[in-house]
């Protein structure tokens, strides 16, 4: 089926009786050409990019629990390409392109809204940083500009300036980054990959997985076991657990991260605000509410909910950076679990077991990156090949300590993230 404004209406006018779900419940296969554990947004993207750019469309998704259940129904919805590293910065870059054009390419409203991102600076040194990265951002062909102090306020007039810990010098303006709505993607994903005959297969957990000297022979699931010759993992918090089936330890911990919305308020803030000293951030969903967070949790852990002190953290940030905010009340906050590399850069590559691919270790970054990270793994579960924005996660540079990509400028030490 089709989406249109001819079709809204005319659904409209007849009591809306004539939608029908938009993707297949079928009952899974005994074989598969290829199989993605994992109905995530970057399972989904992958099922998609394979169905579309390689003509494969035998492919089973094996979801454990709901399509749009995991992480990519959990973000705080930030689209942006303002990666400082060669590396993470042409990936993203290639990644925010197919943002653009993705609600055509699903004929799906994904209310993706470039409302311009602004990350705020406090220092001289902090400036020049972002100078710096404002500059290796035009170099990849985005766009950035950087504001002075009055340039942040005809933006943002809202927020303390003046404040005595950390008074605004300015801010870097990413103008095409924004947000979209975060489950529509994942939904948005699965029918356009249903359509070309992907096989989406819920409440079905990947509980081992079959390798024979050193070949991957396909799975074992809560619904049985399905054959494959190619497969990936593209659990994101689960990696480690998933990957271990496989006889893999991965350089990742599993951390929380938490996030909140406020009660619906009339418009307000009009982009994205990134207050990278206090651990805090801000969005307005369409609803009205503000959707917020900041850090992760600290403490490994596989819960989907935080603690307490996190959340007293990222209202205290609030409150110095925006006053006004004391008087929203809070509605909700949960938590998702992160796939948190030590240089906090992501891994897409091929694994020592023929036929196996891993895709993870997207930290708190990994929905904008969900349409790029599609298309790069489809490319190399289809061609065997790198795509050349995707050539430097490889999962090795964490054994030979050659190519890491720290972003974070944090060392390869998981507990400085
Ligand atoms: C609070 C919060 C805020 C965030 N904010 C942002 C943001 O603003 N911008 C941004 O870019 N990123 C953000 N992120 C990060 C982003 O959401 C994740 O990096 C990304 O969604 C992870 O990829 P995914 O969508 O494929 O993960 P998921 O949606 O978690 O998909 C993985 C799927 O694998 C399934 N699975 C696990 N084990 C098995 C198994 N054994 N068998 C079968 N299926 C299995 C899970 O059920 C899950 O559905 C945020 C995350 C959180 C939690």
């Amino acid at each position: 089926m089709g989406y249109s404004g001819f079709r809204v209406i005319k659904e409209g006018l007849f009591g809306q009786k004539g939608w029908k779900p938009v993707w297949r419940d079928p009952a899974p296969k005994a074989e598969y050409d290829a199989i993605i554990i994992g109905g995530g947004g970057h399972g989904l993207s992958t099922a998609f990019h394979l169905a579309k750019e390689h003509g494969m469309t035998n492919i089973a998704v094996l979801e454990k629990g709901y399509i749009g259940g995991g992480n990519v129904g959990r973000n705080t919805t930030i689209v942006r390409a303002n990666y400082f590293l060669p590396g993470n910065s042409e990936f993203y870059s290639h990644s925010l392109k197919l943002w653009e054009t993705m609600e055509q390419d699903l004929n799906y409203n994904v209310m993706h809204s470039q409302r311009g991102l602004i990350n705020l600076f406090h220092s001289d040194g902090q400036r020049d940083a972002f100078a710096r990265r404002g500059n290796a951002m035009i170099n990849q062909g985005d766009d950035a500009i950087l504001l002075d102090r009055e340039g942040v306020r005809e933006h943002l007039p809202y927020l303390d300036f003046d404040n005595v810990r950390f008074p605004i010098y300015g801010g870097l303006y990413h103008p095409r980054g924004g947000t979209a709505r975060h489950d529509a993607v994942a939904w948005g994903y699965a029918r356009g990959a249903d359509q070309r005959g992907v096989d989406i297969i819920q409440n079905c957990e990947v509980t081992g997985i079959d390798i024979e000297n050193g070949v991957v022979k396909g799975v074992q699931t809560s619904r049985g076991a399905i054959k494959a010759k190619k497969v990936a993992i593209v659990v994101a918090g689960r990696s480690g657990q998933v990957a271990e089936m496989a006889g893999m330890r991965l350089p990742i911990e599993s951390h929380v991260l938490q996030a909140f919305v406020t009660e619906g308020l009339k418009p307000v803030i009009d982009h994205v605000v990134s207050f990278g000293m206090g651990h805090f951030y801000i969005s307005q969903s369409d609803k009205g509410g503000l959707v917020f967070g900041g850090d992760i949790d600290f403490y490994a852990s596989y819960a989907s909910r935080g603690n307490l002190p996190m959340k007293e953290h990222v209202m205290d940030a609030a409150m110095t950076l925006m006053p006004m905010i004391g008087k929203a009340k809070v509605l909700r906050s949960w938590g998702g679990i992160m796939d948190m590399t030590p240089d906090g850069s992501p891994i897409i590559d091929k694994t020592q077991t023929e036929g196996l691919f891993i895709d993870c270790g997207w930290c708190y970054g990994g929905f904008k990156a969900v349409p790029g990270s599609g298309f790069s793994l489809a490319h190399l579960m289809a061609t065997g090949n790198h795509h050349a924005p995707d050539a430097k996660f490889r999962l090795d540079r964490f054994r030979s300590g050659v190519g890491l990509i720290d972003e974070e400028g944090t060392g390869s030490q998981h507990n400085l993230h």
